[in-house]
């Protein structure tokens, strides 16, 4: 599968990031050239370690605020896969500015350097914090609410400029919308850390992890090989209907954080059995939450042939094997 991009390159921006540097790894597997634009501000050389004495692989430290390194790494790039944000609704609610920098005037940057260079086809990380403040379940693409969030603001205004460089520069665009992603190489550690990886790295040393409410808020947790495959049909779809357009990136299911949080205590116990003693306990909602999320997958399935490979029990079992494999001494 997705053969016709071996002898292809593929710029993958953000890509010592936890997805991005997971697409880097799927992409060389193919036997594409992979450029990766990073500058380190969340993701880690650790990530990308293996791949850099690669001749099919090229890394550029920069940043995306900056245009002329865009258009630098867009040089004979036949597609973008483009990661490179400052995700996370707190952090962009203690600072917009760099949110708003990084997410928007980046992203822009980096439409300007693809279209500029003739890129084939721009792929970009849209969010389901787009659904915002609407109720109606599951999420379908065409239905969303008002943005909860600076960080929300930052992915919409994403998917208007996409649509907008469609229809003035016939830059052909497709938006992911990921719904909570997890897998290896999601960054347990800092003051942003996502729910999954910082449970599980609580849990190892024994500590309480604390779910903010009172555990019921759901969520379509989506593993990160769903998520490969998301982009890898994006770049390679023959279907022009398929193109210029967004789509919701997760299984079609959802899990209560309770019930995820206690599977992970589960799964990890079967690897150290004094896990199952360690208690769950409650704060208060966070602003900015979603009740609940639940993707309607029917368009990404219609349009790109996609199958999601992982539920969220088989994906998390997967990410607690790696985790405990990679953080036993952290
Ligand atoms: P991540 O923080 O691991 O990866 C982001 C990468 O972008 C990092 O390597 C970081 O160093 C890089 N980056 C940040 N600012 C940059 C800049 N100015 N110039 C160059 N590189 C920069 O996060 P992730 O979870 O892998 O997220 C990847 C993308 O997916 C982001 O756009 C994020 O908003 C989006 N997304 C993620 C999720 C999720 O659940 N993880 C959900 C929805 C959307």
């Amino acid at each position: 599968m997705f053969k016709t991009l071996q002898n292809k390159t593929v710029l993958v921006t953000g890509g010592a990031g936890f997805i991005g540097s997971n697409l880097c790894e799927a992409l060389l597997n193919i036997g594409s050239t992979v450029v990766c634009l990073d500058n380190f501000a969340t993701g880690h050389k650790k990530n990308i370690a293996p791949f850099l004495s690669l001749k099919n692989f090229k890394l550029i430290e920069g940043d995306i605020r900056d245009l002329k390194t865009c258009q630098e790494a867009c040089l004979g790039v036949d597609f973008v896969l483009h990661q490179a944000a400052l995700g996370s609704v707190p952090r962009s609610i203690e600072d917009p500015v760099t949110s708003n920098d990084v997410n928007i005037s980046g992203f822009l940057n980096m439409l300007v350097a693809a279209r500029d260079n003739d890129v084939k086809r721009f792929v970009y990380a849209a969010s389901s914090s787009t659904y915002g403040d609407s109720e109606s379940l599951p999420k379908v693409e065409e239905v969303i609410g008002k943005p909860l969030s600076p960080y929300a603001i930052t992915k919409y205004v994403n998917e208007l400029y996409a649509d907008n460089f469609k229809r003035t520069y016939d830059l052909d665009t497709i938006g992911l919308r990921y719904f909570n992603v997890f897998g290896r190489r999601q960054d347990p550690n800092g003051a942003y850390a996502a729910v999954i990886p910082k449970f599980v790295i609580q849990f190892m040393n024994y500590e309480s992890p604390t779910i903010n409410g009172d555990g019921t808020f759901s969520r379509d947790f989506t593993y990160i090989d769903n998520v490969v495959q998301m982009n890898l049909l994006a770049i390679t779809t023959e279907n022009d209907e398929a193109l210029n357009t967004v789509y919701n990136t997760a299984v079609g299911d959802r899990t209560t954080i309770t019930s995820m949080a206690e599977d992970l205590r589960n799964f990890l116990s079967e690897y150290d059995s004094k896990i199952a003693e360690v208690a769950i306990k409650h704060g208060p909602n966070r602003k900015g939450d979603i009740p609940h999320s639940l993707a309607s997958i029917e368009k990404a399935k219609k349009k790109l042939n996609y199958n999601p490979s992982h539920t969220f029990k088989a994906g998390l079992k997967e990410a607690v094997s790696w985790y405990w494999e990679h953080l036993q001494n952290s």
